[in-house]
Order: C-alpha cells, then structure tokens, then sequence
C-alpha cells in the first residue's frame, strides 16, 4: 500500500498550530485541538480552540466589518466578482482542499478532491449570480399619496455551525448565500475536521473578501458551539448537525431572539417496487445508504424492498458489498470507501448493529470492525429489519444498511412515513401514477425517484419534522439569510 505524496501546502499547513481566523488575522489561543486521522488514529494536527472570549472576538470582529459596510454595500458587481473568484481559487486548489478533507476526515482523496472541492466551487458560483439579484417590490397601497416599497436587508453577523461529514461543503452551503446577502461571518466548523475551513478563510481573503467578513473559530461544540449560539451579537444562526444539538441551538438561540435554520438527522426511506429497473435499484440503492460511508445525513438507511423482489436484491446488495475495498483516504490507488469519523463513531456504529442482533436482525454482510489501525467498518447489511427495531429508528450515521420487506403500496407509505424524521426518501418504480402519488406523500423534505443524493445550488435542501427548518439553497437561501424592511414616504 503506498500512500499519496502530501502536497508542499498541505505538509506546511499541518505542520504547524493553526490559529483562529479573526478579522483577517491569525489568532493563537492559550489551548488547542488535537486533530486525529481517522485513517490511522494517530495524531494529525494541532489547531487554536476557540472558547467563549475567542467567539466575542470573531463576533465583535464580524460586528465592525458590517457596520463599517466594506462588504455589505459593496456594489453588487463588486460583491459578485469576489465570491467568484473565490470559487475560482477553490477549484484551482481542489487539490489542496482535497488533501486537507481526505486526511481529517478520512474520505478518498479523489471524492473530496472532485467531488466535495469542485462542488463547493460550484455552490459559491451559483450564489454569486445573486447579489445584483437580491430585489424589493413596490407596493400598491391604499394610502393615498405614499410610496411604499420593501428593502431585502442582510441580517448582520451570521453564526455558521458545521458538522464533520462534507468539512468543506457544509460550510460553503451556508457561507455562500450568506455572504452573497451582504452578511458577515463568524464560522465554527466540527472540532473533528477544521482544516479545510481554515484554509478557505485564507483564500476567502485572497480573493478580497475583506477583512473580518469571514471569520474561522474552530472549538468544542459545548464550548465555542454554545457560546456562537447564545451570542447576543449575533443574529443568525444556520447550522447542521445532529437533532439533538439543534435543540440546544434553539434553547440557546432564545436569548436575543435570533434568527435560526437547522439542517438536522435523517432516517431516509429507500423504497424498491417489484416493478423497478433492479439493475439500476440495486446500486442505487446501494450507494444511496454507502455514499460517503454513510456519513450522510440524506443516507437511505431504510431500505423497504417488495417480497417479490426481496431476495434479488438482498442478493445484489451483497455482492457490491463484498467487491469493495474500504481503506486510508489518502491511499494510492484510491478505495471506494474510507473509515468512519472516530473511534467513538465506530463504537456507536457497531453497538447499533450489535443491538440490531439481539433484537433479531440478521447481519448479511460486514457487521465488525475492518483490520488496519484506522476505525474501520467494512459496508454492513442487516436483514430481518422490524419498524419497531432500534436500527430502524435511529440514525446511525455509518456504513450500515437496514432491509425490510413489504407487500402493499399503503403499507409501505404509512412505514416509510413512520419516523421522527423528514429529511430525504426515495422511490424506484417505473409506475409514474404511483410515483407522482408516493412523491406527493411521503413527508421529506426531498424525494428521489430512480436515483439518489442529487443536489444542485439552485434546488431547495432542507428538511421537515425532526430534520429541521429552513431551505439551504437557490432562492429559499437568500431569503434565509435577509431581512425585509417596508419603507414608506410621504
Ligand atoms: P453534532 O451535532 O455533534 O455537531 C455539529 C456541530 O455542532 C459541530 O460543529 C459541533 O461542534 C457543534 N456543536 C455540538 N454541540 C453544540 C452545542 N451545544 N451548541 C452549539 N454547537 C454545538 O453533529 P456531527 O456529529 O458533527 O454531525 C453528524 C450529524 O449531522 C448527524 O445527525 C447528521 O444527520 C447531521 N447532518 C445533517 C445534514 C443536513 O443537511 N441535514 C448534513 C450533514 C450532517
């Protein structure tokens, strides 16, 4: 096994305690994070943990660059040109980033280089089409002789709070229309994989972003998390991340009332019709719930399959399975998969599928820790899945697959339907009369039939009941990330 040559940034980059990035400078903080590598568990990077003075740094920082509106009445064009640039300089650097991302969190190099960089780059794009499009409407009113009109305002200094599974990606989904709103910044990605964000602040400045618009806090969820959500002078919150963690944000977000989004957990259902193209199904299906290990808040973790078909595509499942190869991230040549985020992550992962045994789950494929000194979990198939089982309810944000069987389309509906969760579902049928009627009623906040996972910054992403509020993307973004104010004159 040999391992990709580290890039001379990349080497130079790890090398030394990264600092916070505040107001366009690094800072140093009296503690640090230690980074580890998911792929060999041993010690990767040293990065500046921010706490709650740190934060009230980044936000007064954030706080004086609206106000001072270098970035905020910039002209549109202005404002334009530098997120574009920015995108530039990531896909230029896509390499870089994806060296960063394939070491902390561990998925191959190619995807996070072509996949996670090269998409990030895509979604700045987009949202820098935005700032000369950001309009008001004149109003007809009824009293005589006023004009009023409404202002789409940014909302100031947006607290941004990231997960560790897309390091770059879910911090660029977040930042792009903030910032295309005219907002400032103060950034907290995962402690787990703060590299790639601090690299983009860099490079943010690089492209003129002003100094202070983007500000990079990596720290402890509990510590610099907590204190960003609470944070008076902030008035925005856009996170993702665990349901659970939501609910704090929220409790925390009371305070001074801000304004909050939340991408949260999901439960997908993945639903195969006996009716479906099973040669497109069964890898869909596959990937659907394996893509990026598991580690997807969309993944179709339950996958509810017809009797008739059942054993075909158990069968299938199995067989793309065990022709993978899981291993280092910055492998050469590349694996399909790499190893899941931590070694607590892998405990909870296979404690799951251990718990799905004792309550009658058959493990069909994978079900224990690869070898190799990384935390590995070889792709795991579980049949014999009940909707009353823990695996079927929880999310286990991990390379595990629950399959279940069913027989009748409204059995199906009212199962799939059956969780504390809305993020994603997902159909394979070639019945449109039944796609159109699944599509209409499965409670998700996106549906896909005959594929899975896409996403493109103009289509909405967000979820509904206990996967959150808010729309990440196209214009539902904007409107996310703005405040509208009626004006009137005399
Ligand atoms: P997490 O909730 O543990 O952490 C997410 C972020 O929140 C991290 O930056 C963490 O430091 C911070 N945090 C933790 N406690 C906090 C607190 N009390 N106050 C403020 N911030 C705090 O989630 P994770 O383990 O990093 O990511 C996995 C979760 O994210 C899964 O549940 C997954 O479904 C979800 N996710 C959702 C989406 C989506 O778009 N809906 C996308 C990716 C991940």
């Amino acid at each position: 096994m040999t391992m990709i040559p580290l890039l001379p940034e990349v080497a130079q980059f790890i090398a030394r305690t990264q600092g916070l990035r505040i107001g366009g400078k690094e800072v140093e903080t009296p503690q640090s994070l230690r980074v580890l590598n998911p792929s060999t568990g041993a010690p990767l990077a040293d990065v500046a943990r921010s706490g709650a003075r740190e934060i009230d740094l980044a936000v007064a920082a954030a706080t004086r660059a609206f106000q001072k509106g270098r970035w905020t009445i910039m002209g549109p064009d202005a404002r334009s040109r530098i997120l574009w640039r920015l995108a530039d300089l990531i896909e230029e650097r896509a390499a870089i980033f994806g060296q960063l991302d394939a070491l902390d969190n561990g998925k191959p190099f190619a995807v996070a280089r072509d996949v996670d960089a090269v998409w990030a780059a895509r979604h700045i794009r987009y949202f820098a089409g935005w700032p000369d499009k950001i309009e008001g409407a004149t109003i007809p009113v009824n009293i005589p002789d006023r004009l009023n009109y409404t202002r789409v305002e940014p909302v100031g200094v947006c607290g941004l709070i990231t997960p560790w599974n897309y390091p770059l990606l879910m911090a660029v989904w977040k930042l792009a229309p903030a910032l295309a709103a005219g907002n400032t910044v103060v950034l907290k990605p995962s402690e787990e994989t703060p590299l790639s964000v601090l690299y983009l602040a860099d490079i943010a400045l690089e492209a003129g972003l002003p100094p202070g618009v983007l500000n990079v806090v990596p720290g402890l969820g509990f510590e610099a998390g907590a204190a960003l959500a609470a944070h008076h002078g902030v008035s925005k919150v856009g996170f993702t991340g665990s349901t659970q963690t939501g609910r704090a944000i929220v409790e925390a977000s009371a305070g001074n009332l801000k304004k909050v989004s939340l991408e949260l957990g999901g439960k997908a259902a993945n639903i195969i019709f006996a009716d479906a193209d099973l040669a497109r199904a069964i890898p869909g299906a596959f990937w659907a719930n394996f893509g990026n290990n598991g580690q997807s808040c969309t993944a179709g973790s339950r996958l509810f399959v017809h009797a008739d078909v059942y054993d075909t595509v158990v069968a299938g499942l199995i067989e793309i399975a065990q022709g993978l190869r899981v291993g280092p991230g910055m492998d050469d040549p590349g694996h399909d998969l790499g190893p899941v985020i931590s070694e607590r992550q892998m405990e909870m992962i296979l404690g799951h599928v251990d718990g799905s045994q004792a309550q009658g789950g058959e493990v069909l494929a994978g079900g224990a820790r690869a070898g190799g000194e990384g935390w590995f979990i070889p792709p795991t198939i579980i049949g014999g899945v009940s909707d009353d089982m823990t695996i079927a309810q929880k999310e286990v944000f991990g390379p595990v697959l629950s399959v279940m069987k069913f027989t009748d389309d409204a059995e199906v509906l009212a199962r799939a339907n059956s969780s504390i969760y809305g993020l994603a579902a997902g159909l394979w049928s070639q019945d449109v009369t039944r796609v159109r009627r699944m599509a209409d009623a499965l409670q998700a906040g996106t549906v896909w039939v005959n594929c899975w996972g896409e996403t493109d910054a103009a289509s909405p992403f967000g979820g509904v009941k206990q996967s959150g509020y808010g729309r990440e993307m196209g214009r539902e973004a904007i409107a996310l990330y703005s405040q509208t104010k009626s004006v009137w004159i005399a």
